[in-house]
């Protein structure tokens, strides 16, 4: 697929809404993003899937590994085309670990799958978690990165698409000046 096509899906789905937002932060901004969106539909889950997988197509993986939540589902998916596991990795009192009995063999090569990097907060704690064995770390893939290029895992990093989002101070929002209707993401209309 080429990057228009993946960035289609992403619209139709409603993962990516064009408009003008309050986020979380309280800044506002120009395209609100639910990457969980797209993943309810199992065809398009497999498409994105399958093209991370075709990004590490020259790499021997024994492994794919997601942070829970927004690693599970595609994390899975990748595994499934690689013909390997997938386990995931989940916060416990704040704290990123790999429970329920699953396991890292030595040796083993490990691919990092994730939603969308924002930050990079998750995958960078299930990389320290990975630095701390005996095993090779392939490499990360999302379907989004929304960091501006500013996520640096000090491994390899093949997003499926990078998104420039603007955001604006709540007070110097250019989007405020222009009278675009701002819109409450997650509140009921
Ligand atoms: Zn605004």
């Amino acid at each position: 697929m080429t990057e228009k096509e993946i960035k289609d899906i992403l619209v139709k789905t409603e993962v990516i809404q064009d408009g003008h937002f309050v986020l979380s932060s309280g800044s506002h901004a120009d395209t609100y993003m639910q990457c969980a969106k797209v993943l309810q539909y199992p065809e398009h889950a497999a498409k994105l899937a399958a093209e991370i997988a075709a990004k590490w197509e020259d790499e021997e993986i024994d492994l794919v590994i997601g942070p829970a939540l927004g690693g599970v589902v595609l994390s899975y998916a990748a595994a499934e085309v690689l013909g390997v596991r997938s386990i995931f990795s989940e916060r416990k009192n704040g704290e990123m670990k790999i429970r329920r009995g699953f396991e890292i063999k030595d040796g083993e090569r490990v691919l990092v799958v994730e939603d969308v990097v924002t930050t990079g907060g998750s995958v960078k704690e299930v990389l320290s978690l990975l630095e701390e064995m005996d095993i090779d770390i392939v490499g990360i893939s999302s379907i989004v990165d929304r960091s501006g290029g500013k996520a640096d895992f000090n491994h390899e990093f093949k997003p499926l698409l990078a998104l420039d989002i603007k955001s604006y101070k709540a007070n110097k929002c250019d989007l405020c000046k222009e009278g675009i209707p701002i819109t409450r993401p997650g509140s009921k209309a």
